[in-house]
């Protein structure tokens, strides 16, 4: 036997039903069935019945809708013909409602038996629909309406059963229906008092009525079918990065329910543990999922869940003179049971100078009250200075049977609230150590759920990225990414989730990633680009870190660098802007990457994908002097004049250059020199110089008079000046010597940029093709130079050495 349990976000309408009667008559074995009403119907019987006692008529108007969506369920499900009876049977059932709801009109109030009676026919309704269905599927189906049987004393938050008397009733009623129908279907919620009061088992109850029904009928396992995959590590409508627990221990589900798991009634766990039965959460709508496995034990997975109980007060009591109270605490829990009032937290220092506690928030003004008048001579006497009632609080619970001995788990709990800025009002551990409790303000809760999720779920290098720009190299490294992002998950840890793509017009965000395989698609269908709504993406308290990657060249982007830096979130760019802009703004942009806990990195904005800076630092920071570094920097002059001999002119081989896509489009802004002057800045920085733009003595190869014009112009009339490069080149070659376009700085900060011939013994004469080459002349490295060389440019090995920096930037994250 086995006792199911489907929800009423399994059985929101006529198709919900039909979806479970699938599931039911598809499952083998003889089967109870516990159902809850419609979607819904719980909350609006609520409101109904509270309208009426407070004589509020639009009850009779919320009274009529709810008959017409059962009545249509019934039309929906049998046909107008079929359907008769059992509307016939609803009908019924909503006049006796009218009667009782006239009666709380009247009387101005509904006592706890009238509310509970109405409260519950929402499940009788759905019992009925559910047996008719299976009926007329051809199952021997048929209804047990459990107010006929189960018997409940309503103490506390959680009803009692009296397991006597519901046996005896159900052994009865067994005997009256025998043989006993399959499936048998038993509204769910539902109760009476010994007095034949009606009762119910509380919100969420139906899921405590499975496991009671699963222990009186001996059920094998339970399994409640509700909306989701099954109990997942946070609430998934908060937490979209929630994962599913395979399998958790009773002690688990229960903690996890009672701090507010809305997937579970607290209570459930109770009747199954005493026989162990095993209960499965499993989904209405993926019915072939694994679920959740609740048993005796669970998984070793250190932490299983974290939820909330939203509308919370704490509660402090302060006193220099606690300590010397008599009873204080027992005078406190006295005072607060009597006046049943639920304490769901507690937590006292050892100095004894104050307690605090957590209550519901409903409850609040009248803690305060209470405890006013339980003090009041110790609040006269000065023994105690401050009771003080914060109404808008939230309590997130951390709950796993592994934490128990585990050092390092409230480290990582508090270090994540912490990182997002949330702050702690009150902290408890239970000394079972399956639970940590803090208390927050209620507008942190959504925040803190997340952010102590990320903390403790996922690996500390899961990144939320955002790339901006994808001209050849953004789109490179979109394309790279998604060849490795899968591997680099699987084998170091490291989840690198691009969450946000942008170009200057356009952006796509994407919840939880950007499908790789088809960010032009999305992207072209996005919206339009909003550079703080990108950021306010990218930054998500759902995951540990952000990442900007700015792939374009603009000086409006680099410019916000320092701010980003500043909120937390790391940059990599091969943007050479930030790099060389100002020196206070370069002074800004590097302390903010020390001081914070972002980091910057730009490897790619001198020689690409080409180790250049970080070899410079790295001579630096083992104590070596730099004396000079100088080379050719740029892929574009490097080619030009690698591949300018004599034997054509000069322009005709920028003309060339320039079709094979070796220049930028206005193959200008490469002679300008413009490019390498800023990174001999950037390079004269990392030395350590306070290097400006303007210090350089740049000589580009722009003729003068030829700045402006058409691209097209400038090559016709780069012809004129093809004479006085061809000199240059011969008188060099008379020499044994070679024409490059260097750039150097010494360490007194003297920088160049300019074309030089250099003898062909020199490293820079023996280059090839558009490679780039520097070398470095440092104390260590004499009489010989450090050199590095090969390919400085082009989209592949730039968003390769981007790629590197995002790395880089994993394994800092890791260590952090
Ligand atoms: P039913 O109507 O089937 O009883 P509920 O709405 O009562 O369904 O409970 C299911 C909902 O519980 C899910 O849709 C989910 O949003 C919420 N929930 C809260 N915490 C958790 C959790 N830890 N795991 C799974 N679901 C959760
Ligand atoms: N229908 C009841 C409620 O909404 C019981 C349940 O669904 O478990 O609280
Ligand atoms: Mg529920």
């Amino acid at each position: 036997m086995i006792v199911h349990k489907f929800g009423g976000s399994s059985l929101a309408d006529a198709a919900g039903f039909e979806r479970v009667g699938d599931i039911v008559l598809g499952a083998g074995g003889p089967k109870a069935v516990v159902v809850s009403a419609m979607h819904g119907v719980t909350n609006a019987l609520v409101a109904i019945v509270e309208a009426a006692a407070a004589r509020d008529e639009a009850y009779r108007e919320r009274l009529r809708a709810l008959r017409l969506r059962h009545r249509e369920a019934a039309e929906t499900l049998f046909g107008p013909g079929g359907a008769a009876p059992i509307v016939r049977a609803i009908e019924g059932d909503f006049g006796d409602l009218e009667d009782v709801l006239r009666a709380a009109w009247i009387l101005r109030d509904a006592s706890p038996g009238t509310f509970d009676m109405v409260t519950g026919y929402g499940e009788i309704w759905s019992a009925r629909l559910f047996a008719a269905l299976l009926q007329a599927r051809g199952a021997a189906a048929d209804w047990l309406n459990a107010r006929d049987v189960l018997v409940v004393q309503p103490t506390g938050a959680v009803p009692e059963v009296d397991w006597a008397e519901t046996r005896r009733r159900l052994g009865i009623w067994e005997e009256t229906h025998a043989p006993r129908p399959d499936p048998l279907v038993i509204t769910g919620f539902v109760a009476e008092t010994a007095d034949g009061v009606p009762a119910t088992l509380g919100r969420n109850g139906s899921d405590y009525s499975a496991s009671i029904f699963g222990a009186l009928l001996e059920a094998e396992e339970i399994h409640i079918w509700s909306d989701v995959d099954g109990v997942m590590s946070a609430d998934p409508r908060f937490v979209p990065d929630a994962v599913l627990l395979d399998s958790i221990s009773y002690h688990e589900a229960s903690e996890l329910a009672y701090f507010g798991a809305k997937i579970l009634h607290p209570a459930t766990m109770g009747p199954a543990v005493e026989r162990s039965i095993p209960v499965r959460i499993r989904n209405t709508f993926d019915p072939e999922g694994p679920g959740t496995r609740i048993h005796v034990s669970g998984s070793r997975q250190m932490v299983k869940g974290l939820s909330t109980v939203e509308a919370v007060a704490l509660v402090n009591v302060e006193g220099t003179g606690l300590a010397a109270v008599p009873d204080m605490t027992d005078r406190l829990f006295t005072a607060l049971r009597e006046a049943g009032i639920i304490t769901l937290m507690v937590s006292q220092g050892s100095s004894q100078h104050s307690i605090c506690i957590v209550v519901p928030q409903a409850d609040a003004a009248r803690t305060k009250a209470v405890l006013e008048r339980c003090f009041y001579a110790e609040r006269h006497q000065g023994q105690i200075q401050t009771i003080e009632v914060d109404g808008n609080c939230t309590l997130l619970a951390l709950v796993g049977d592994g934490m128990a001995g585990l050092p390092g788990v409230a480290a990582r709990f508090f270090g994540a609230l912490g990182r997002a800025g949330v702050n702690i009002r009150a902290i408890a551990q239970g000394s079972s150590e399956r639970n940590i409790s803090v208390v927050v303000e209620r507008p942190d809760s959504v925040r803190a759920l997340r952010a102590a999720h990320s903390g403790l779920y996922l690996s500390p290098q899961s990144l939320s990225i955002g790339v901006i720009g994808t001209g050849t190299v953004g789109s490179t490294l979109l394309d790279q990414l998604q060849a490795r992002v899968d591997p680099l998950r699987e084998e170091l840890g490291m989840d690198l989730r691009v969450r946000a793509i942008a170009t200057s017009r356009k952006m796509h965000l994407a919840d939880r990633r950007v499908d790789l395989g088809a960010w032009r698609e999305t992207l072209a269908e996005g919206q339009d680009f909003d550079l703080d709504a990108f950021l306010a993406h990218v930054q998500t308290d759902s995951l540990p870190h952000a990442l900007i990657i700015d792939c374009t060249a603009s000086d409006d982007l680099a410019r916000r660098y320092v701010e980003w830096l500043d909120r937390g979130i790391h940059v990599v760019t091969p943007n050479k802007k930030a790099g060389s802009a100002d020196y206070a703004f370069y002074e800004a942009l590097r302390q903010a990457s020390r001081k914070g806990s972002a980091h910057f990195l730009y490897e790619t904005t001198v020689g690409a994908g080409l180790p250049i800076l970080q070899t410079l630092r790295d001579l630096i920071q083992t104590g070596d002097q730099v004396a000079r570094i100088e080379g050719v920097l740029s892929g574009t002059l490097s080619y030009l004049f690698n591949s300018f001999d004599g034997s054509r002119r000069f322009s005709e081989v920028v003309a060339e250059a320039r079709q094979k896509g070796f220049t930028e489009p206005d193959p200008r802004d490469d002679l300008s020199g413009l490019d390498v002057a800023r990174k001999v800045v950037i390079l004269a920085r990392e030395m350590g110089l306070r290097t400006e733009l303007a210090d350089i003595d740049l000589q580009g190869l722009i003729p003068p008079g030829l700045e402006e014009g058409s691209v097209d112009d400038f090559l016709e009339r780069l012809r004129d000046h093809d004479e006085a490069i061809a000199t240059l080149f011969e008188e060099a070659k008379g020499r044994g010597e070679h024409l490059r376009f260097v750039g150097s700085i010494d360490s007194s900060g003297k920088a160049t940029v300019r074309l030089e011939s250099l003898p062909g013994s020199h490293a820079l004469s023996r280059l090839r093709s558009t490679d780039n080459l520097v070398q470095f002349a440092t104390e260590r490295y004499t009489p010989n130079p450090l050199i590095v060389q090969g390919p400085g440019a082009g989209p592949e090995v730039t968003a390769g050495g981007i790629f590197s920096d995002i790395l880089r930037l994993g394994a800092y994250l890791a260590g952090a």
